[in-house]
């Protein structure tokens, strides 16, 4: 429950989880716990507009407005366009917030509470409907909510109502939307426009301690084995749900499958006398889709220095046909691999004009995508420790995160030709004289 005003005991507004308000991953707060939150407009951090601007948010919580600046007619401030920007997903945001080191982040929806709360049963089907939209009291796009997927681990990621976030910045909804247009219209964060209230946090809360693991192999290098080279995937998936078990058989049985065949073929060359010269760590991750908890984990207490690691490659989903392809397309998506190192990039691009000849699709790394996937697998927390990555993915389809991602649909001629091209560019990776040299940071 949500207490704005009155005091730990009683009294004040109250608002009801589930009806006013959804939390994702761990919750930060134990018990009763009172909240001096911080207002950060919508929680965007660009050139063009921000509102981090001076503000230190390490161990704070924070509240943000879902979705980005707009008119209220479509059009939307950053991409000067009917185009939604990166910064329209709740997950973006979540991410920017953990990384500047918020405790937790509110994003306040424009839903009334009477809407809020049958989307929030059906856990973001609605919600990721395209094209999804409310009329109260300013459209905001909601397929940017993403309820499908975990927040970034280590922070406490809440959506509210518009009721609930009216209270919590002390003004009416309708202020909230005169907010947005004025965002739009100054074309920067209003200043003293929203102020905070503080509140009251009282979570009946028990923990259950689940142990888990990450499973590691490491094929040592020659010459260069202080140097490591990962190559990922996660091996849980979203488990029993009423009685169905999900076999998560692309999602990520065709990652794990690729990383134990790439450890055989490297092990195989090393006995033959053609051992990597820097080392392989092969890694299979626990708690993706938890949060990227596994990655997570492993990027804060890893095997070698993350100085020294010098490329992640992160293979999630690489055994089916999109529906962006035609059955008999040879493609695969790369993710990730100009954003830190050009290198990376060229060396990848080399590696499959070379050996494999896949159709290599860069759709899903502009930033504008409306899927955000380089934030949404284990890649990810390499990447944000400046370590260079490439994702490699054939994409969504309709048995994602559904108990029909079985096995008998998996495309194994395909599944194997993609394993390939991971291969050849690790190969490269570990064999080259130069690490890929870090020489950009785009989002
Ligand atoms: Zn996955």
């Amino acid at each position: 429950m949500v207490r704005v005003g009155g005091t730990a005991g009683g009294g004040g507004q109250e608002f009801e989880a589930g009806r006013h308000f959804v939390g994702f991953g761990p919750s930060p707060f134990t018990s009763v716990t009172k909240v001096e939150p911080v207002f950060l407009g919508f929680g965007i951090e660009t050139d063009k507009y921000n509102d981090y601007a001076g503000q230190d948010v390490r161990g704070k919580d924070v509240i943000v407005l879902q979705g980005e600046p707009t008119d209220g007619r479509g059009h939307f401030l950053l991409s000067g366009s009917k185009q939604e920007s990166e910064w329209s997903t709740a997950f973006r945001k979540a991410a920017l917030a953990r990384d500047k080191g918020a405790r937790s982040i509110l994003m306040i929806t424009f839903a009334p509470s009477s809407s809020f709360s049958l989307m929030a049963d059906g856990m973001g089907e609605a919600l990721t409907e395209p094209g999804y939209e409310l009329t109260a009291p300013v459209r905001q796009p909601l397929s940017g909510l993403m309820l499908n997927d975990a927040p970034p681990s280590g922070l406490g990621t809440y959506l509210t109502s518009l009721e609930l976030g009216a209270a919590l910045l002390g003004a009416t909804p309708e202020a909230l939307g005169q907010y947005v247009f004025g965002s739009y219209t100054t074309q920067r964060p209003p200043q003293d426009a929203l102020r905070p209230q503080s509140f009251w946090i009282v979570v009946p809360q028990t923990r259950t301690e689940l142990a888990s693991e990450n499973v590691l192999g490491l094929l040592e290098g020659s010459d260069k084995k202080d140097e490591v080279l990962v190559i990922s995937a996660h091996y849980d998936h979203v488990g029993i749900q009423r009685d169905t078990i999900f076999n998560g058989a692309d999602d990520d049985g065709s990652g794990t499958s690729a990383v134990l065949e790439l450890a055989q073929a490297f092990v195989q060359a090393k006995k033959e006398g053609r051992g990597p010269r820097r080392s392989i760590l092969f890694l299979l991750n626990a708690g993706e889709e938890r949060g990227l908890l596994g990655s997570d984990y492993y990027t804060g207490h890893p095997v070698l220095p993350l100085a020294q690691t010098v490329t992640d490659l992160n293979i999630d989903m690489i055994g089916r046909t999109d529906p962006r392809h035609s059955p008999t397309d040879r493609y695969i998506y790369l993710i990730g691999s100009d954003k830190l190192s050009s290198q990376l990039h060229a060396l990848s691009e080399t590696a499959n004009d070379r050996y494999v000849r896949l159709k290599l699709d860069y759709f899903y790394n502009d930033p504008n995508d409306q899927e955000h996937l380089y934030y949404r697998s284990d890649h990810y927390n390499f990447a944000r420790h400046g370590i260079p990555v490439i994702f490699y993915t054939s994409g969504l389809h309709s048995d994602y995160h559904k108990a029909t991602d079985d096995v008998e649909k998996i495309e194994f001629d395909k599944l194997a030709e993609r394993a390939r091209l991971v291969f050849y560019t690790a190969w490269e990776v570990a064999n080259r004289e130069q690490r890929p040299v870090v020489d950009s940071n785009k989002p």
